[in-house]
Formats: structure tokens, sequence, C-alpha cells
């Protein structure tokens, strides 16, 4: 295992449009250690996701977990997509390992359908919510170049990371 370097804002790596996985490479042991390093970069960071982009690599691959009762479990996406958006739009507190310390607020739709590979490269097929579904939002905007500040609608909430915990900590703050 290995921690891996995470691209920060400016890089412009984190501007591309990832490539998609070849099938064939997901059964390498290199990839496999890869995801593996991916989950001990995120977890080392604190975050709840991770995309190759944001460790330099330009694939189409995330990988996310959430311990607790309003999280997730360890996901594994390859060559995902979104095939359904729901109606809803929720609101939340955004952060990311690639924009260090700033937060600001989003509103996603609350429910995604999603498409794509495991990391055996089993057909995924489900629908998340709430947290999940914005985790999943965030992730797959990495793989297409974007950051959680071009979702923003009003930047008046854009927040440094001391003053947010000195006037909006009470409101929850997901760090993706
Ligand atoms: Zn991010």
């Amino acid at each position: 295992m290995a921690l891996l370097t995470i691209a920060k804002l400016g890089n412009p790596l984190l501007r591309q449009v990832a490539q998609a996985v070849d099938p064939n490479e997901i059964g390498t042991q290199a990839f496999q250690q890869f995801i593996d390093d991916m989950f001990e970069t995120m977890q080392g960071a604190e975050g709840i996701g991770l995309a190759a982009p944001q460790v330099s690599r330009s694939q189409q691959l995330v990988v996310m977990a959430c311990p607790g009762d309003n999280g997730f479990p360890q996901t594994v996406l390859v060559n995902p997509r979104i095939v359904y958006y729901g109606p809803h739009q929720v609101e939340n507190w955004e952060g990311c390992l690639s924009v260090d310390g700033l937060r600001g607020k989003v509103a996603r739709p609350s429910m995604v359908r999603v498409h794509g590979l495991d990391r055996h490269g089993s057909p995924l097929d489900f629908e998340a919510t709430d947290l999940f579904a914005v985790c999943i939002q965030h992730e797959l905007d990495h793989l297409n170049g974007k950051l959680f500040l071009d979702r923003m609608t009003d930047l008046a909430t854009l927040t440094q990371l001391d003053e947010f915990d000195r006037f909006w900590k009470k409101e929850h703050a997901t760090v993706i």
C-alpha cells in the first residue's frame, strides 16, 4: 500500500476529461493495487471519496466510503455514468481533497441511478440517495474535469475552513 500525492486546484489534470478504463486492465494486480492505494490515500486524508484524476491518473475510476449511520459502504466505480437524476434537490456544504481549506454550498439532485463496473469488472446498476448520491455526483464531476466550485450557484457561501468552523460548523459538511 502507498499514499498517493493528491493533485490540487490549478493542476491541469483536474480539468481534463478522464479516459475510459480498458476492462481487460481491471483484473491486473497493478490496477487492484492502485484501487487499494486510492482507498488508503482517501482515508489518510479523511475524505469520503477520491477520483483517479485527483491522484494524477486520468482514468474513469472512483473510490468512496463513509462509515456510520448516515454513510454508505465501500464502493469502487469503474467507467461510471449517471443514467437518471431524481427530481428533488438537496443542498450540502461540500469540500474537496483537491481544494484545500474551502467549503461551499452546492445543490444537487438527491437521487441518482448509476451504471458502471465494480472493482472486479462486474456490471453495476444501482440507485443512491442523499449523501451517497451527492458523493457520486461530486466524484463523477472529477472524471469530467469539474470541481464543486463550478457547481456553486452562489459564491457568497464560499468559506475558508477556519471561518467555517467558527460560523457554520453546525451544518454538516461533506469533504469529498
Ligand atoms: Zn473532490
